[in-house]
């Protein structure tokens, strides 16, 4: 392995990672049409490489289909990602719907954007998914926005939970995935970076920043600098549940509980948590 590039190590890293979720979640089926849900950002071009590269050696069949929606943001430039994609010869399709007059039109200024956006968005992408024949929604969200998620749910929605990795809508029709769940953000903007996909601005919208989101996500980099480590830790603690360590007397019922076992010995559970450590640590700064 010490022939090969930087950039052909942290791509093999991000493909391994990747593979593990699909594999763990049971993500893609033979035959499955997927569409990427590519927004121009550095998670979703390397989410859409990464299972593009996969398709051609998995050992099943599936194919993937990007879409961009342009949500008619002022001053949008989808032609820099349509001339990126025809170029590289994807199956692409750039779809415009107007989301951005209804936010505007509905959400009063100064207030966040993103809830109603993102909804408008899921649902755009749910009817192309049917219309377009994909059996799948492949989605960029990865490591670091799995652990935000879970410490504002804990923080000020008194839930403890995350992200699905695999999640079917309501009405049972759609299947999203999101294969980059055990991918770090860091190795996924180096690798951006080092790809050179052509990013496209994410402030067009006008919508102010989430604050808590960008509170907590600072509050675990500046703990990871501290602590180096502590990222990888909580993902695999996301592998390796203890129900009756915790305190919801609905899921004690579910699983049959009737009182909790001491733990003398901490072994491993069949979840495999000491492998994802393992494979999503960050090995020697060689690699970075
Ligand atoms: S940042 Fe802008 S485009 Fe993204 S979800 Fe929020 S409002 Fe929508």
């Amino acid at each position: 392995m010490s022939d090969l590039l930087p950039e052909a190590k942290r791509e093999k890293r991000l493909g391994r990672a990747m593979a593990k979720a699909i594999d763990d979640f049971q993500m893609i089926a033979e035959g499955d049409r997927i569409l990427v849900a590519v927004s121009g950002g550095k998670d979703s071009y390397t989410l859409h490489h990464l299972l593009a590269s996969l398709a051609k050696r998995a050992p099943v069949s599936f194919s993937l289909l990007a879409v961009n929606i342009d949500q008619g943001h002022p001053g949008y430039p989808g032609h820099v990602l349509t001339e990126y994609m025809q170029k590289a010869g994807h199956d692409f399709r750039m779809v415009h719907e107007d989301t951005y007059s209804i936010v505007t039109d509905k959400i009063p200024e100064g207030k966040t954007y993103c809830s109603l956006c993102s909804r408008l968005r899921r649902g755009i992408l749910y009817r192309l998914a049917t219309e377009l024949g994909c059996t799948k929604i492949a989605l960029g969200h990865h490591r670091d926005d799995i652990l935000v998620t879970l410490l504002l749910n804990l923080f000020f929605a008194g839930q403890l939970k995350a992200m699905p990795p695999k999640l079917v809508s309501d009405d049972g029709a759609h299947v999203v995935i999101r294969p980059l769940v055990y991918c770090a953000e860091e190795d996924i903007a180096a690798y951006a970076a080092e790809k050179a996909f052509p990013i496209l601005p994410c402030d067009l919208c006008g919508s102010q920043d989430n604050l808590q989101r960008k509170i907590i996500g600072q509050l675990l980099a500046n703990m990871e600098r501290e602590h180096p480590g502590i990222r990888t830790s909580m993902l695999a603690a996301l592998t390796n549940v203890r129900p009756s360590h915790l305190l919801d007397k609905g899921l004690w019922k579910k699983l049959g509980l009737e009182v909790a076992r001491e733990e003398t010995a901490r072994g491993e559970t069949d979840s495999g948590a000491g492998q994802l450590l393992a494979l999503t640590r960050r090995p020697a700064a060689a690699s970075r």
